[in-house]
């Protein structure tokens, strides 16, 4: 069965509103075995609108839209929609009772235009919304006109704001797509996350092991975020299981000490996840990522137990204040340094009494590059109690943003590998 997405919105398309259905989305069904086969994305605009969920109710099973449910005068959809399939709206008496009552329990009061939230085409199925007051809205097109055999095939109406869509998709869509589609075999996927290898060397390398796997079944996917690499192994039938458990053990023996988690895990969780384990703690000492570092890490539940803090010291000044760093090393060697670097660890280490300290130094740019040391040029550093100290560069000429974001990672990453040899 094919599934369709059309995200509806003119704020999409002027890219005021960055589309992030379309990725939530195409991930949350890809993951049960049901794959987006086509996307689009149209203006808030009758034609526009009618015509691409026209034509893809002419070839899909099943087509998703997003957006334009809500009370105001670009928001068309319902109407539309229902004028396409020729249903008639007539208010549903529940959803009016919901609407009001979203307003009493906020104490405010409900101007009449937000019930047209509350017409629902004939025949249609309500989804109700937990988080705002414009339920989706599930139709059977049955016969489609839009098919040449008149093929039937269900239209869901999906609000726009991610904070309604997305309960609404997992709590209702999903198990009713689950109970109408029931998928001939079960869908299994295994994701593997990598750091600190490239995409082509990934590839490359398990290619020869994976090769009989994917000769038996096995799909092989690669996905390259910001310094990092996922390796999805998935397919569907009853072998698949066994599959992908003798898949997931040739990736880790070829590539076993890149591997830092599995699923959507992250390298934070997976650091942090380890030192609470160990009942070890670590510090940072941050100057170009301006507190990413830290960010990261304490965006994992629970990462009190494992963080005891940071210094953010984009300063020279403070640097030497707050760190010790001296201020010969500095003037020798320059801030972004092996010397510093490891200085802004030591000093951390000492100043916080944890396990371990990581430290960033580097030139995130457009200015501040030299010819030894250009733009993206950045020096990590380790320190860790009993062990040898240590630093690596690095470079990620790709501006700030994609500066910090790679930086912290393989900062956490340093960590990730030492508690890794640890084990
Ligand atoms: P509302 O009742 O809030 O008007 P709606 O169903 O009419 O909801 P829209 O008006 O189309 O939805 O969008 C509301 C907001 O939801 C947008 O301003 C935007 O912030 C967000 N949104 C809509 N579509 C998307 C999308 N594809 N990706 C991310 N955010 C989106
Ligand atoms: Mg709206």
């Amino acid at each position: 069965m094919e599934v369709e997405l059309i995200t509806i919105g003119t704020e999409l398309l002027l890219g005021q509103v960055h589309d992030t259905h379309k990725q939530w989305l195409g991930q949350r069904l890809a993951g049960r075995g049901r794959p987006l086969s086509r996307q689009s994305t149209v203006p808030d605009d009758g034609p526009a609108i009618c015509g691409a969920v026209q034509t893809a109710l002419g070839r899909a099973g099943l087509v998703i839209t997003t957006g334009g449910l809500g009370p105001t005068d670009d928001d068309l959809t319902r109407q539309l929609l229902a004028d396409l399939l020729s249903r008639p709206l007539g208010r549903d008496a529940s959803v009016a009772a919901q609407i009001a009552d979203f307003f009493r329990q906020r104490n405010r009061p409900m101007p009449e235009s937000v019930l047209v939230q509350a017409q629902v085409p004939e025949g249609a199925v309500v989804l109700p919304n937990r988080h705002g007051t414009a339920p989706g809205l599930a139709i059977e097109v049955s016969p489609n006109p839009f098919k040449a055999g008149g093929e039937p095939a269900w239209l869901i109406l999906l609000p726009g704001p991610p904070r309604e869509l997305r309960p609404m998709f997992e709590e209702q869509v999903l198990p009713f797509l689950e109970k109408q589609w029931p998928l001939r075999h079960g869908f299994h996927c295994r994701i593997l996350r990598s750091l600190g290898i490239g995409e082509s060397m990934v590839e490359e390398t398990l290619r020869g092991p994976l090769r009989p796997l994917v000769a038996r079944g096995l799909e092989l996917g690669y996905c390259a975020r910001i310094g990092q690499v996922d390796i999805r192994l998935s397919g569907s039938g009853p072998d698949v299981p066994a599959l992908l458990v003798e898949a997931e053990a040739a990736v880790r023996a070829a590539i076993g000490k890149h591997i830092y988690g599995t699923g959507d895990e992250t390298i934070a969780q997976a650091v942090v996840g380890r030192l609470i384990a160990t009942g070890k703690t670590v510090a940072v000492a941050e100057s170009c990522t301006g507190g990413l570092l830290g960010h990261h890490i304490t965006n994992v539940p629970g990462a009190s137990a494992a963080f005891a803090g940071g210094v953010l010291s984009y300063s020279n000044a403070l640097k030497q204040k707050l760190l010790g760093v001296s201020e010969s090393t500095l003037a020798e060697h320059g801030a972004v340094s092996k010397p510093v670097a490891l200085g802004m660890a030591a000093g951390a280490l000492e100043v916080s009494g944890a396990d371990h300290a990581l430290s960033v130094t580097g030139i995130a740019g457009p200015d501040g590059g030299t010819p030894e040391k250009p733009v993206g040029t950045v020096w990590l550093g380790l320190a860790s109690t009993g062990r040898r100290p240590l630093a690596i560069r690095k470079f990620h000429p790709f501006g700030r943003e994609v500066f910090k974001q790679a930086t912290a990672h393989q900062a956490l990453d340093l960590l990730r590998r030492r508690l890794q040899k640890n084990d």
